[in-house]
């Protein structure tokens, strides 16, 4: 029926000018035509009978595009993590079910915005967990929603999980904890597997297994021609290694096809602990992230959380210790920390799914969100000057109704950033060579958009100390989390020369006329 449409609207076609589209004069990856159904000449009639790239795509695909104060666009919306996410109000909600319906779209946006210049942009939209506006939203586009593309299908021999993108990580463990098996992914129940394995992506497993990205065996890729490749290590293995790290700058990724392992429930959960042991916990951290035997099962999230309304912090330490099968209660490898007097605990034995929607807790949906981020050298010192910098830049904005502000450090030792190279390579540009790291995270919370502009203020503040105070100790690095990194700062560039040459080269060769770059311009782009 949607066919006969197009094939009508074909033969009543009027000529649109600045279009040289032969449907047979096509390149491996920029094929003017769609390998399933439709001709340019058929998607150019529909666009020139003056619709637009949303009434295009209705005529396509029906009620699989929705507009707003429907029930559909309203959902998607108010299914952002951050409230600026969800004000940008994009013209329509695409919300495909399948591969192909991610690749016809592709396709007819690709010519669409040859009929409608600047006017057929999109976004691509996974969990939505990435705070600023725009990254997986647009206003005055047209926002691909993957949210029906979360299957999670383990292989036969239960070695392999594949994964659509719009899977919550809470979804994807839940499956797996049932059949005693794991995935790397996020560490909180809500985030979206999409972004976080695209932008690199930090697990509870890093130590064992490397970044998330690094366990992605083949990633299921709509190219900006419509086409759908594989990116594994034998096709199209440049592709597969810029997407480690390379966010939505080559496609639409339709499926990750990741490393399983066997994983039963483990030990872990959160401490509390005061600043006035702030010393010995941050040499505790440092000893911890820089030991020559870093046990490979430790994982440490240590925060530094201000209270506004009285100005005094307080310590939460998310610490999981994975070996199971079985687990190992209250392993010396946390004594540094697990020793200190502590204000509360949740220490207990119990699956990744449950430690993930513990985390979940603590980062609800629907506030004003900013991201920055930093990365260092493993410095105690460091750290308590990043502190002392977020105390101090924290001050002019203690009085920001619903403020939060706090300070995330996070090891990125050798046993992480060392596994790439024995996984077919990333492109985030860390090896073993960088020394033991340090992810620092500061995450604000607020209520009005008045406010905006300070918090951002402050939060630029803390880390051009930060910075400073890195250089005169000596532990500096480039390396900027890509998916903790607020928009105004440039993570990409943060990979390195060679890095950012091997990604533009991926671009030229998968996305020639840049699509990914010109008309997606959510997310951070390749300069
Ligand atoms: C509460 C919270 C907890 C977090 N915990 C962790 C953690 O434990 N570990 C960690 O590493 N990070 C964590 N993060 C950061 C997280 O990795 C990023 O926010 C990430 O972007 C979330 O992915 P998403 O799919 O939800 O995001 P989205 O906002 O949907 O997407 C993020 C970016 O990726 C692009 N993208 C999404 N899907 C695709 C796709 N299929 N193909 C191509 N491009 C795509 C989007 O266009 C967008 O630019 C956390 C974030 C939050 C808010």
């Amino acid at each position: 029926m949607l066919r006969s449409v197009l094939v009508s609207l074909a033969a009543t076609a009027a000529t649109v000018t600045g279009l040289a589209l032969d449907p047979r004069a096509t390149t491996p990856y920029d094929s003017t035509w769609h390998p399933s159904t439709y001709t340019v000449a058929q998607v150019q009639s529909l666009l020139s009978q003056k619709l637009t790239c949303c009434t295009a795509l209705s005529v396509v695909f029906g009620s699989k595009v929705s507009y707003p104060n429907s029930t559909t666009y309203d959902a998607s919306l108010a299914s952002y993590w951050s409230i600026q996410e969800e004000e940008v109000t994009p013209t329509c909600v695409f919300t495909p079910s399948t591969k192909e319906d991610v690749s016809l779209a592709v396709f007819v946006l690709n010519v669409g915005a040859k009929v409608f210049p600047g006017k057929c942009n999109f976004a691509i939209r996974s969990g939505g967990h990435t705070p600023f506006a725009g990254a997986a939203n647009i206003e005055e586009g047209i926002t691909v929603d993957l949210k029906n593309l979360n299957t999670v299908i383990v292989s036969a021999d239960r070695t392999t999980v594949n994964i659509g993108p719009a899977n919550r990580w809470q979804n994807v463990y839940s499956q797996l904890d049932a059949q005693g098996l794991s995935t790397s992914g996020g560490r909180v129940a809500t985030v979206g597997a999409g972004g976080l394995i695209t932008g690199g992506g930090i697990s509870f497993f890093s130590p064992r297994y490397g970044f998330v990205c690094d366990n992605v065996l083949s990633f299921e890729v709509v190219l900006a021609s419509g086409q759908i490749v594989s990116a594994n290590a034998t096709s199209n293995p440049d592709l597969w290694r810029a997407l480690r790290g390379g966010s939505n700058n080559f496609g639409i990724v339709t499926n990750f096809k990741m490393r399983a392992f066997a994983q039963g429930e483990f030990w872990g959960g959160y401490i509390g602990l005061t600043v006035d042991s702030l010393q010995t916990q941050l040499q505790a951290f440092e000893d911890f992230t820089g030991s020559p035997n870093y046990d490979p099962y430790a994982s440490l999230i240590y925060s530094l959380v201000l209270d506004p309304a009285s100005g005094t912090w307080s310590v939460a330490c998310s610490i999981e210790y994975t070996k199971s099968n079985p687990a190992v209660v209250n392993p010396p490898y946390f004594q540094n920390f697990t020793s200190l007097p502590q204000t509360f605990s949740t220490l207990r034995v119990s699956s990744l799914t449950d430690k993930t929607v513990e985390l979940a807790y603590s980062n609800p949906i629907g506030f004003r969100q900013l991201f920055a981020t930093g990365t260092y050298g493993n410095s105690a010192k460091q750290m308590r000057a990043i502190y002392q910098a977020g105390n101090s830049t924290v001050q002019s904005i203690r009085n920001v109704p619903g403020l939060q502000w706090s300070l995330s450090y996070q090891p990125e030792p050798t046993i992480i950033t060392s596994k790439a190279a024995t996984n077919g390579g990333n492109s985030l540009g860390l090896d073993i060579s960088d020394g033991n790291l340090v992810n620092v995270l500061l995450t604000a919370t607020w209520n009005n958009t008045a406010d905006d502009a300070r918090v951002n203020a402050a939060a630029k503040a803390l880390f051009s100390q930060a910075g400073a105070s890195a250089k005169k100790l000596g532990v500096t690095n480039p390396y900027l989390y890509l998916n903790y990194a607020a928009p105004w700062q440039d993570p990409i560039s943060g990979y390195g020369a060679a890095n950012v040459a091997a990604l533009k080269a991926a671009s030229a060769k998968y996305d020639p006329s840049g699509v990914f770059q010109k008309q997606v311009p959510g997310g951070f782009k390749l300069k």
